[in-house]
């Protein structure tokens, strides 16, 4: 496993859709062990390929210390609504309210291959969400209803 360099705003990466992944190979596996070890040392919640350069539709998430991969991800339904400051590893002291789903169904392939759906909620939702608009060349900052300043989040 190696840790990647985050790409950070700006960079045109960052805004430019990704592309199915076709193959479920061990270059797949060696990309998401990648990606888990970098979220990790990053203490991040989520992680989305074209963050460190890689235009493939993939994101990892590390919800109440469990890690998700998600492999062509689609959100297939959303519910509620909640308002919450999000960020970003991309967008280093940039802190916003972003309203999101209050629910999502993510359903999406994991590095087998193997389908599923899983039911999300609250942070797991919104990150969710957060990540997916990553796969579409969508930053957060293009939802932020009202910046905080970073010394104002103590
Ligand atoms: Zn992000």
């Amino acid at each position: 496993m190696a840790i990647r360099t985050i790409v950070k705003e700006g960079d045109s990466v960052l805004q430019t859709k990704a592309r199915p992944v076709e193959q479920f190979d061990a270059k797949l596996a060696q990309l998401i062990d990648d990606m888990i070890e970098t979220l990790k040392q990053s203490g991040g919640v989520g992680l989305a390929a074209p963050q460190i350069g890689i235009l493939r539709r993939v994101f990892i998430m590390d919800i109440d210390d469990h890690i998700i991969e998600a492999v062509n991800p689609e959100i297939v339904k959303t519910s509620g609504v909640q308002r919450d400051l999000e960020g970003c590893l991309s967008c280093p002291n940039r802190w916003g309210y972003v309203t999101r789903p209050k629910y999502v169904v993510l359903r999406a392939y994991n590095r087998h291959g193997e389908q599923y759906e899983l039911s999300l909620k609250e942070l797991g939702a919104r990150c969710a969400c957060h990540e997916n608009d990553h796969l579409d060349g969508q930053l957060f900052t293009a939802l932020v209803e009202e910046y905080v300043r970073p010394e104002d989040l103590q």
